[in-house]
């Protein structure tokens, strides 16, 4: 499995919740959606109102979902988790909402995943507090409203424009998170290597901050590796050197490119002689599906401006020559 990729996986489980920060003052960095969301916060709090529905978008693993659970600490709430392909029936959907209490949140992650007909239920609960269910089967079925507290409904998506615009209007607060910069990423890092116990040094902070690709989730992942190695080749403090050592063997370059990114920019340069390549024969060519070209490894490189998108397709940019240490051609 990847090391790189910013999905949720097997090997974040045990670390994960233990690297969360709790509260929005050890949230690193997304200083505009913090400043933002204080003002909603406070202001909810002080007409005794549940905070209007919030919609996070961005990549993986940039900390919607540890933002959310921060929401809930500052509310004062009671948090419910659960997602998009979790809540398969009405059923579900109902159950859920009918276990809130009056100002809790109730987080969807991977909001954009939830079926139509599970997301029309949605609406008169976002908007009036109701749910309408059917009792009963056949021609004596009726339909009956249910009042529910005034909650909060947090969703989280890494594809916004999957959302269908009826549930995107109905969230007061729409904020969008970025990617890191190093500065914040270091920060992470060391707060991280202080939750850990594990010594670290600037430089290593930063050598590792580099090759995380903005991403808060790969950053503790790849500081988790390097300790390893800290702790068996050194003694088990990390400094540059030992991240240095122990990311070039894991083959993530200076810039956080692994094999794969490598090899679709090479392929790119070399058999499509920089010439732009449709999004399918990338896909065939490197032998991924395109979604995953898309999700995972283009967002990072367009973010570097190492690959741009053009009506013909994909191109290798001067940079993305550059880091290969080649000149692109002429066109
Ligand atoms: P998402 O829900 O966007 O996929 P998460 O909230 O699960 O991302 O974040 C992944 C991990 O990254 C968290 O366990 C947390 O340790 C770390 N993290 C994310 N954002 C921050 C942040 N702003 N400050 C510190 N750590 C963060």
């Amino acid at each position: 499995r990847r090391i790189l990729t910013a999905a949720f996986g097997e090997e974040d489980k045990e670390f994960e919740p233990k690297l969360r920060p709790q509260q929005l003052d050890s949230y690193i960095g997304q200083e505009s959606v913090k400043e933002n969301l204080k003002v909603f916060i406070q202001a909810a709090q002080q007409r005794g109102e549940a905070l209007d529905h919030v919609l996070l978008y961005g990549p993986p693993g940039l900390g919607k979902t540890t933002l959310s659970n921060i929401i809930a600490k500052e509310m004062g709430v009671h948090i419910k988790t659960t997602s998009g392909p979790a809540i398969e029936r009405a059923g579900d959907m109902a159950a859920v909402l009918n276990s809130l209490s009056e100002g809790d949140i109730l987080f969807i992650d991977e909001i954009h995943r939830l079926n139509r007909m599970i997301e029309e239920i949605l609406y008169p609960a976002m908007e009036d507090y109701v749910i309408d269910i059917m009792i009963g089967k056949g021609p004596g079925a009726r339909s009956v409203r249910l009042d529910l507290p005034k909650f909060t409904l947090i969703g989280a998506t890494t594809r916004i424009g999957l959302l269908t615009a009826p549930l995107r209007d109905r969230f007061g607060v729409v904020q969008r998170l970025e990617p890191y910069d190093i500065h914040s990423l270091k920060t992470i890092i060391c707060r991280s290597a202080d939750v850990l116990q594990v010594e670290i040094d600037e430089d290593g902070a930063e050598e590792i901050a580099r090759r995380s690709r903005g991403t808060p989730r790969i950053a503790n992942r790849l500081l988790k590796r390097v300790r390893d190695f800290a702790q068996v080749r050194y003694e088990g403090a990390i400094n540059g050197e030992v991240a240095r050592f122990a990311l070039d063997l894991l083959e993530v370059d200076k810039m956080g490119l692994d094999l794969i990114d490598r090899k679709m920019l090479l392929m790119m340069i070399e058999k499509f002689d920089g010439k732009p390549v449709g999004l399918d024969t990338l896909a065939a060519s490197i032998g991924e599906e395109s979604e995953t070209i898309e999700d995972v490894y283009e967002p990072y490189l367009l973010q570097l401006g190492y690959i741009q998108r053009t009506p013909r397709g994909r191109v290798v940019t001067g940079a993305g020559y550059a880091h290969f240490g080649l000149k692109a051609k002429e066109v």
